[in-house]
């Protein structure tokens, strides 16, 4: 099937409304509970599809409304994981200390994750729907193992999970599914070794697009101070891409504009759809559609243009919700400027 040139598209979350939960939160408390709650969550879901199309964007997400941050909105539904106990645990690599759930039995999932919120989005958009689950790295990376005792093991486990509900995500008519794993940044050697496998594990068996988003992480403090201990050049996608492009995933989501990731790492990934981030999440500042045109510009030096899919660097959970929607209309209008630059 074809599709527009430079097709755009978000990374995932977007910022919950202030009626819904705590604005400006990584893992915002909700503000109302049971069926309210489930109510806020799909009208919120409604809003955002609405903006998304509006804005002009061609591939539509659910903004991640009804998850309080994307990796333990899908533990919630696994049999297993402790969420009464949290403990307190430094995650990738130290990097920041988050409260998280155990694994305290073998996994199993209780049932559908994310039916409720695939399949409102299937019914209140013509477009293209894409839906995001975390890694099995990432997840191992964001849980405490008191039962496994090996990080591949777990993944594995996780990964047969994600397969699971991955599949029934097909089943209600989602056209890509996008793992999300900014694990890969961290943990780059284990990634190469058994972090592709684990993906490939959890994408088994679809026949819809599969996609990964591999980050620097949202525009937390944690991470714009690990960011500036980087150094001058980037290069930890170097380790990752060369085994994520012999994998059968078939789009990968990078990190570009404002970051120091040398552009012609893209080319690693020669033979996958490349979403290219033009819109910095870590910055209150809106990209004109000029910018978002030249960055397009400079990506396509690396990946050819059928392939480019202008993206999002990250999700927009925890930015004000007036800027992310004008980040997302900056997007659109970027992509549409480059068509007339490009074609
Ligand atoms: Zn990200």
């Amino acid at each position: 099937m074809t599709r527009p040139l430079f097709s755009s598209t978000i990374a995932g979350s977007l910022p919950k409304p202030a009626w819904l939960a705590e604005p400006r939160k990584l893992w915002p408390a909700w503000q109302l509970d049971g069926a309210e709650l489930a109510q806020a969550k799909a009208d919120a879901t409604l809003l955002w599809i609405k903006a998304q199309e509006d804005a002009g964007l061609d591939v539509i997400g659910d903004g991640e409304q009804s998850r309080q941050h994307f990796v333990h909105g899908f533990l919630e539904q696994v049999e297993g994981i402790d969420f009464e106990h949290k403990v307190k645990m430094g995650i990738r690599d130290n990097r920041y200390d988050a409260m998280v759930p155990q694994v305290v039995s073998e996994l199993r999932l209780k049932g559908r994750v994310h039916a409720a919120e695939a399949r409102l989005l299937r019914a209140h958009t013509q477009r293209k729907i894409k839906f995001t689950l975390p890694g099995p790295m990432t997840i191992v990376d964001t849980v405490a193992d008191r039962h496994y005792g090996d990080r591949v093991k777990l993944a594995m486990a996780f990964a047969e999970l994600l397969n699971q509900e991955a599949r029934a995500l097909e089943a209600d008519g989602v056209d890509i599914i996008q793992f999300d794993e900014p694990a890969f940044n961290v943990y780059m050697k284990e990634a190469a070794d058994w972090g592709v496998r684990a993906l490939e594990r959890a994408a088994e068996g679809l026949g819809c697009t599969t996609a990964v988003h591999i980050c620097y992480g949202y525009g937390i403090q944690a991470n714009v101070d690990w960011k500036a201990s980087l150094g001058e050049e980037w290069r930890q996608y170097e380790q990752v891409f060369p085994a994520l492009a012999k994998s059968s995933i078939q789009q990968v989501s990078l990190e570009c504009f404002h970051s120091h990731v040398p552009p012609e790492l893209m080319r690693l990934l020669d033979g996958k759809d490349v979403m290219v981030g033009v819109i910095d999440v870590a910055s209150e500042v809106v990209e004109t559609p000029e910018q978002v045109a030249d960055t397009i510009g400079e990506a396509l030096r690396y990946v050819p243009k059928q392939r480019l899919l202008p993206c999002t660097n990250c999700g927009l959970a925890p930015m004000d919700r007036a800027v992310a929607l004008a980040k997302l209309q900056a997007l659109a209008e970027g992509a549409a400027l480059a068509r007339q630059r490009y074609s």
